[in-house]
């Protein structure tokens, strides 16, 4: 049965009506992307960076990055890969960077805040994604975006170090598409502002649900609490579909929530465009999302929306997916 779901998940994934919905995988290295392949995923989601910084005793420089992102260029073919640029801090330590202590690091300098100071490892990132693209269909994301000054900073380095590579003659891609993650309440809250400026968003809604619920994700004794089905974290979810879409441009979910069969219907119902998650559970969401059809998903994202707490959301999606399955 799993060979035949192998097999069903190397075809793109469409809902009964027709409406396709993007299929693609979390990794973290090349050996991810030959896995994602595997299980039929049409791309990357979410390339996460910061294991090609760890298990080493210090940082790649540009041209090991660029073959490392060449490595996975080569596994994932014509696939789109979004490549996530570092995202350091909170859950994620590179020890050998020896970072200043914080007292509260997951609301500390960390990603983009701390790239924007870090500027050596940043421009040295940029550069190698700038030249990976040249063959490979890299998109850049920036993580735990919180401001839009904080996108036009990062966007600016981004112009910078291509005005670098072009004034130095290296081949790279040029323009790049460029997107957010949404993963801090304000951004969410704030999409509306953003999409403009952005290709795509992607929602982390490990982040984001713990940002917004103010519980830590790594905490087992919250795990009830840091739901991303609670009411609140899918009204930020609808609103930023919604926001993107008037603005033209597409929303992917990469967080843990994409992956969850029994929120899969509720996110395409909300208007989530990609779903992003684990390698290994890609079959049984494409042959999930064959069963669905819009007219169906639709009034359930409705009605989990306005639900009053957790429980309550979570029995309304359970009790979809015992019927469908
Ligand atoms: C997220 O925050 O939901 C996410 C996908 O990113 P990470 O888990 O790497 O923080
Ligand atoms: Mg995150």
């Amino acid at each position: 049965e799993r060979q035949e779901l192998l097999q069903a998940s190397a075809a793109l994934a469409q809902m009964q009506d027709g409406k396709r919905v993007e299929v693609v995988a979390n990794i973290g290295s090349a050996a991810d992307a030959r896995t994602a392949v595997k299980n039929g995923a049409e791309g990357v989601g979410l390339l996460r960076t910061e294991f090609l910084f760890l298990a080493r005793n210090s940082a790649p420089n540009e041209e090991e990055q660029y073959q490392q992102l060449v490595e996975i260029g080569k596994e994932m073919g014509d696939r789109p890969i979004i490549v996530r640029t570092l995202d350091i801090g909170g859950d994620k330590e590179v020890p050998y960077l020896q970072l200043p202590q914080e007292a509260n690091p997951f609301l500390g300098v960390r990603a983009t805040r701390l790239m924007l100071k870090e500027k050596g490892l940043f421009n040295a990132q940029l550069r190698a994604i700038l030249r990976a693209s040249q063959a490979y269909r890299y998109r850049i994301m920036f993580p735990m975006i919180a401001s839009l000054w904080e996108l036009e900073a990062a966007k600016q380095a981004l112009e910078a170090a291509h005005q670098e590579l072009e004034a130095e003659g290296i081949g790279h891609r040029w323009p790049m598409e460029v997107g957010i993650m949404v993963e801090i309440p304000s951004a969410a809250v704030l999409s509306g502002i953003l999409a403009p400026e952005v290709d795509f968003f992607s929602i982390g809604t490990n982040d984001l649900t713990q940002y917004t619920l103010a519980a830590e994700r790594g905490n087992p004794q919250l795990s009830g609490y840091a739901d991303g089905l609670h009411p609140a974290v899918v009204q930020l979810i609808a609103e930023v579909c919604d926001n993107a879409h008037r603005a033209g441009k597409w929303v992917g979910v990469c967080g843990e929530l994409a992956g969850d069969l029994e929120a899969l219907p509720v996110l395409i119902g909300l208007g989530v465009d990609e779903l992003s998650m684990n390698p290994g559970s890609i079959p049984k969401a494409k042959a999930y999302i064959r069963k669905l059809t819009t007219s169906m998903v639709k009034p359930l994202a409705e009605e989990v929306r306005s639900a009053r707490d957790t429980q309550e959301s979570r029995r309304i999606a359970a009790q979809f997916y015992r019927g469908q399955n």
